[in-house]
């Protein structure tokens, strides 16, 4: 985490996560009503970096498993859900498997639902674990408002004591007598803050449109010291399974590491590696100042990547959609988007070259134990590269997008908000989560990046909350 993190990563930070995490964990298990699966080292569960030191070969992931959305009873239409929410299988036989790697059939089985589909009876991943922690909730009586945003923060007496919430068009006022936890999560709903806190052009995010900075303004207005303005970021194609938006459905993870994707941009020009981490790649896309400088930008694959793989045939829609262009020539395909014919003949000739040697050595692309465990161990000499030269050429714009963005609140290793002036915590403000600087800064360090350390905070504020009470309960002598 330290070498991921470089010098943003806040050493108490980095100390929490990885002492508390476990705690953290131990409890939700023991008297949070959490069931986790450990992951073991299987197909793609691999540090996203494993040219650092310290890197592992996978299993370090927990997931929730399959959680029956009845048991949230009357509760069950209030859960948020989407696409991936949805459990059609074990996600571990996913990936032991790897079944990103089938070949197209239509009868294959699949991970997530398609567009307009149900959610069904079973949720998997992180709408399992939010089911698990709201029955548990519900179970200790906990009362859960929806629908009833926080406006302001109440300070009294130089202390967090409540919020002012809107309910119905109505204010209402809720106090709290240990504290209030910050875990709005982050500000891609608002336009203004994205333009004003992110370095790069964000065309596309997973996260709710109700995470809009709230939290992050609310902190500040009562003297919050904020930063590490971030997201979490993750490229974003097109898909026939949800052919209006760009999706996270499938990802671009599994799909830009399988041989014969390419990635190139107006100019007819690679500029990045293509199979590496989800976070790392969106750099390549330039920053705001830049222009950016690589967009726009096309995953390209041809029929060979098409006919090998469940995961591209999935991509290429059955109806004409205006984000899809085929072809039977490379310089076909490039006038039809508008890209420099010869350039882009260059650019997948050389590409061309590079796979038939299994070495690419303009982005070093099939070196990394990342690139091959994603890529296709059948497909030699390199699992990760493979020609573009059988036509109809495919290609889709792919963007810079994100699971969600992060950063805000500073927080220190006891979860509690450090004061803008001098750095002191503001007494009875607690964050966790995107809204918060409690993640390793700069980095994607692995599965699990922003929930884990999202969870942990959570229970690290908590803790301190509780030793708070315990203290003040001995020194009055209760
Ligand atoms: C499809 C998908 C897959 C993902 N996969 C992974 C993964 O494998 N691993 C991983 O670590 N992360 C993953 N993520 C990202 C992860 O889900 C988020 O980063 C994480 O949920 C953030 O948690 P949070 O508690 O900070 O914020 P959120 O989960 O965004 O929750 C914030 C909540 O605050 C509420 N809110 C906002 N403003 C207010 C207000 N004013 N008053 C009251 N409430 C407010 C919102 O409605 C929301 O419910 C994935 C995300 C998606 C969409």
């Amino acid at each position: 985490m330290r070498a991921c993190g470089g010098v943003a990563a806040e050493e108490e930070i980095l100390v929490a996560l990885v002492d508390r995490g476990k705690e953290a964990i131990r409890y939700l298990e023991d008297r949070g009503g959490v069931s986790l699966r450990a992951w073991p080292a299987v197909g793609g569960t691999i540090d996203y970096r494993p040219w650092h030191p310290g890197w592992k070969p996978g299993a370090r992931t927990l997931d929730a498993g399959k959680f029956a959305l009845a048991d949230l009873g009357e509760w069950a239409p209030r859960l948020r859900t989407g696409a991936q929410s949805a459990w059609l299988m074990d996600k571990l036989d996913y990936y032991a498997q790897r079944m990103h790697l089938l070949p197209p059939n239509p009868n294959a089985p699949r991970r997530t639902r398609l567009a307009g589909e149900g959610v069904g009876e079973y949720l998997s991943s992180g709408s399992a674990l939010a089911g698990q922690l709201l029955r548990e909730c519900l179970n200790r009586g906990v009362q859960v408002f929806t629908e009833t945003p926080a406006r302001e923060l109440i300070v009294a007496d130089g202390r967090v004591a409540g919020v002012r919430a809107e309910r119905s068009g109505r204010r209402l006022a809720v106090g709290a007598r240990h504290g209030v936890l910050i875990a709005s999560g982050g500000f891609s709903g608002s336009e203004e803050l994205k333009r004003m806190w992110l370095t790069r052009p964000l065309l596309f995010t997973c996260e709710i449109d109700a995470c809009s900075g709230d939290g992050q303004l609310m902190g500040m207005a009562v003297g919050a010291r904020v930063g590490n303005f971030d997201a979490w970021w993750m490229p974003q194609t097109y898909s026939a399974a949800s052919s209006s938006e760009p999706t996270n459905i499938g990802g671009t993870r599994e799909d830009r590491s399988l041989p014969h994707t390419m990635i190139f941009n107006q100019h007819g020009k690679r500029f990045v590696n293509e199979a590496q981490n989800y976070y790392d790649i969106c750099e390549a896309f330039g920053t705001k100042q830049d222009g950016p400088k690589n967009l726009p930008a096309w995953l390209l694959f041809d029929e060979q990547g098409r006919s090998r793989y469940l995961m591209l045939a999935g991509k290429v829609p059955a109806e004409p959609v205006d984000w899809y262009t085929a072809a039977d020539s490379i310089p076909e395909l490039a006038s039809k988007i508008g890209v420099d014919s010869s350039a882009l003949v260059t650019t997948v000739e050389q590409f061309n070259r590079y796979a038939r040697e299994g070495h690419d050595p303009d982005f070093h692309r099939g070196e990394s134990h990342w690139d091959v465990a994603w890529g296709d161990p059948e497909n030699k000499p390199n699992p990760s590269l493979g020609t573009i030269e059988v036509p109809p050429f495919h290609a889709i714009p792919i963007f810079p997008g994100a699971l969600a963005t992060r950063g805000g609140l500073q927080v220190n290793s006891r979860a509690q908000v450090r004061a803008a002036l001098t750095g002191d915590p503001i007494p009875g403000l607690y964050a966790a989560g995107n809204c918060s600087t409690g993640h390793v800064a700069t980095a994607y360090v692995g599965a699990g990046a922003t929930i884990g350390a999202a969870m942990t905070f959570g229970y690290i504020a908590a803790r301190t909350v509780a030793a708070e009470v315990t203290s003040e309960a001995a020194v009055a002598g209760d």
